[in-house]
């Protein structure tokens, strides 16, 4: 295809979160994004989307913006086709910006989607095209409010629980024991966003152990350097170790795997542009690890990327993929649709969404 990129626009949404989403490391009110959209020779557009979450990334939305502007000088004038290239060669230049390029990559990518009339998750082989459970997260809050959340979730469905964590163990065990006892038949994902000790975390497992809690993964648990504390917490709690803040690259995942420190490698293209979380997923696999795929504070257009991989890649056992749900309302038409905590495929081109630009949209031609 000798289709070229001509156009592209990106412009920032803010999009409030309906209650204060807290993690040990930070705390967000509103989603504080960038929507871009490429557009091709032949009048074909694609969608992408920057979610910086500061505390977790160390990106700003400012620094996106400023970003995006050196970066589409990039892709102007290169045949879609090569989406592939271009988004190692984004890499390249913005090693430290992932969210300014995955947002310029996926609009990318979607467009040549798009433009070849096949849906996102076709371009990776279609492996497990069906619909899927996502987990629900809950922010750390105080304990009525965990449980008055908790069970409004339970009501439309939600069985799993991604309890976030690690701020003090005390009150993370309480507040997961009154879920616990709240709600019958549920399990427990416990993301400790880098906030635990390792003695930290073995106490809070004993704790959920004691009340008879069933936690099925424990998300980095400890800072993302301390792999010797992961590998002693999956071997001393028994219970499945997640690294998310641990692998922001593929050699990030190719040392987590030498140093046996987790079973679960958590893919975000926000961590690292979606090129080189298709060569993280499939290193995964390879190497005999579990896949979990998550997000930051995203919309549905980041996540549907995200949901194309698990669609077309194959094998990712645990699904993070609940942030729209968290938004007060959805910037996006089209696309793809949750029924409770189910995420249904869609069968139009790309990512099949659409969404208007704002008047503070910046242009580059
Ligand atoms: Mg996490």
């Amino acid at each position: 295809m000798s289709v070229t990129i001509c156009k592209v626009e990106f412009w920032p949404i803010d999009v409030p979160i309906t209650n204060p989403f807290v993690v040990a490391t930070g705390a967000r009110t509103v989603a504080e994004n960038v929507f871009l959209r490429v557009t091709l020779s032949n009048s074909t557009q694609g969608y992408g989307e920057a979610a910086p979450f500061p505390e977790v990334g160390g990106e700003t939305r400012e620094g996106c913006l400023t970003a995006l502007r050196r970066l589409c000088k990039t892709v102007l004038g290169r045949s879609v086709a090569d989406y592939k290239e271009i988004g190692l060669e984004l890499s390249e230049q913005a090693l430290t910006l992932p969210a300014a390029r995955c947002a310029l990559e996926t609009a990318v990518i979607d467009a040549y989607c798009r433009a070849s009339n096949i849906p996102m998750w076709q371009l990776w082989g279609g492996a497990d095209v069906r619909a899927r459970e996502t987990d629900i997260t809950i922010p750390i809050t105080d304990l009525d409010k965990t449980v008055a959340l908790a069970r409004g979730w339970y009501a439309q469905g939600f069985r799993l629980f991604k309890m976030k964590v690690g701020k003090d163990v005390e009150s993370d065990v309480t507040r997961l024991e009154a879920v616990h006892r709240a709600l019958p038949g549920i399990s427990f994902i416990g993301d400790g966003n880098q906030g635990f000790s390792r003695q930290d975390c073995l106490t809070f497992a004993q704790g959920v152990k004691s009340c008879g809690g069933r936690m099925v993964l424990l998300e980095q648990p400890v800072v993302r350097e301390d792999l010797d504390s992961m590998a002693a917490i999956r071997r001393e709690t028994g219970i499945p170790v997640a690294a998310d803040e641990s692998v922001r690259s593929l050699a990030d995942a190719q040392e987590v795997v030498a140093r046996g420190a987790a079973d679960y490698i958590n893919i975000k293209i926000m961590k690292t542009g979606v090129a080189e979380a298709v060569e993280i997923a499939c290193f995964t696999k390879a190497s005999g690890l579990k896949l979990m795929i998550g997000g930051m504070v995203e919309t549905r257009i980041a996540m549907g990327c995200s949901f194309s991989l698990v669609l077309g890649l194959g094998g990712f056992e645990v699904l993070d993929l609940d942030t729209p749900l968290l938004l007060a309302s959805d910037p996006v038409t089209g696309g793809y649709r949750y029924t409770g905590p189910r995420l249904q495929p869609w069968s139009g081109s790309g990512l099949d969404m659409d969404v208007e630009p704002l008047p503070s949209v910046t242009t580059i031609e």
